[in-house]
């Protein structure tokens, strides 16, 4: 079990005090962008997946949640639940690969009067019929891009790690992609993937370690989480703080929201990233000033949060919010594997294991920053985090809720 070895046992890493740092190294006006291109795409993406009568807006509900009693608000942003592919990559994997079906349609004049519904055409199915997406992926990311790209007819290639689900690439072979399997982990697969694309004419590589594409399109959630708050006549300050459970692979998901967030609400939000014990690779990053491997400390990335099983963090995002996340949590999979059972039987939420770790961590987190002499948090508003899991099949979910003992 990886919470025996090395150091694959709980730890936090808190910041002393809540950041009211914001790098610039992704500009304002590129997260603009974002919004506006997943603005432009919504009717052909509603055209392209009609059956699911939807506006085509990647948006999410924002959900109470009764579970730890108590007077504080909590609440939990349900991406677990969000359209086409039930996990938040449908934020930032499927905006960048909007972007690139952006940049092909344009070459080829395809968008010259403006008609985005004409991508869901036979003629933009053509042309995207010659090109081809890759990706690396442990699961989602690689289903996402799959699933959307096939969609418009993009030949798709997905390198998955040996963390990878069936079920997704079953689903993936079905669809019309191509499942490459690697037994390898996520960062090395990432490398093979790269290597492949390198070779291949009108290829493009989608890059979860590099890509403003994604941190800008998990950013837009930032404004849509302000706008709930705001219709649910919350207001965040200094006497009533934010704090956001942010399940964490690579960085790319958490890192664009935390981008999104402390950019409307600066030091009132506090960004909590949350990681398996067995893959803390942005604790083991912050706490040591480079994105260092977690085998190098003792942990073996074996998790059962395929999510999050990333050895290594993205150097771009600890560029672009290293400065701005508050703290970093870690927890077990036994914690994870309660917290997917509390969920089902509290609340009716359908989560995987990697969307569970929000719940995990707001013990370990509230008592660090009791402990840490941090600005009151007593009346603050807790989001977690559901990054995915609605979509899991049966023959999946089903085993994780038997197995698991509720804490
Ligand atoms: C991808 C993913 C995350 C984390 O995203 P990163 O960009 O890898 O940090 C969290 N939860 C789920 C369910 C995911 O699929």
């Amino acid at each position: 079990m990886a919470e025996m070895n090395g150091m694959a046992f709980s730890s936090t890493w808190l910041r002393p005090t809540i950041s009211a740092v914001l790098p610039d190294v992704i500009r304002h006006d590129e997260a603009d962008a974002a919004e506006a291109r997943l603005e432009r795409f919504a009717p052909v993406l509603a055209a392209l997946f009609e059956g699911e009568g939807w506006d085509g807006r990647i948006r999410s509900e924002l959900i109470d949640y009764p579970v730890f009693g108590g007077a504080a608000t909590m609440l939990v942003k349900g991406d677990h639940a969000l359209p086409m592919t039930g996990s938040i990559k449908a934020r930032g994997g499927v905006h960048e690969l909007l972007f690139l079906l952006e940049s092909i349609a344009e070459q080829h004049d395809l968008l010259a009067d403006g008609d985005y519904q004409m991508l869901a055409g036979n003629a933009a199915r053509e042309l995207f019929g010659r090109h081809a997406v890759i990706v690396a992926s442990t699961g989602n990311l690689g289903y996402s891009i799959g699933l959307v790209a096939r969609a418009f007819g993009l030949v798709a290639e997905v390198h998955m790690s040996r963390d990878a689900k069936e079920w997704k690439k079953a689903r993936l072979r079905q669809l019309g992609a191509t499942v490459v399997e690697h037994a390898c982990d996520y960062t090395e697969t990432v490398a093979r993937a790269r290597t492949a694309a390198a070779t291949r004419d009108n290829a493009f590589f989608i890059d979860d370690e590099n890509s403003r594409h994604l941190l800008t399109g998990y950013a837009a959630a930032g404004r849509e989480l302000a706008s709930q708050l705001e219709a649910r006549g919350i207001a965040i300050g200094p006497e009533r703080r934010l704090v956001v459970y942010l399940p964490c692979g690579v960085g790319g998901a958490p890192g664009g929201i935390t981008y999104g967030l402390k950019r409307i609400f600066g030091a009132n939000v506090v960004s909590v990233f949350v990681e398996p014990t067995a893959s803390p690779c942005v604790l083991v990053a912050m706490a040591t000033g480079s994105a260092h491997s977690v085998y190098d400390y003792g942990c073996d990335n074996d998790t059962i949060a395929d999510g999050l099983a990333v050895p290594r963090a993205s150097e771009l995002v600890l560029a672009v919010v290293g400065d701005a996340i508050d703290a970093v949590i870690s927890v077990s999979d036994t914690e994870m594997a309660g917290w997917v059972a509390k969920a089902w039987r509290g609340a009716g939420l359908r989560l995987e294991p990697s969307a569970a770790a929000s719940f995990a961590a707001f013990a370990p987190f509230t008592a660090a920053a009791g402990e840490a002499g941090w600005p009151s948090l007593d009346n603050a508003v807790h989001v977690f985090w559901a990054t995915g899991g609605s979509r899991l099949p049966d023959a999946e979910f089903l085993p994780l809720i038997e197995g698991a003992a509720v804490c």
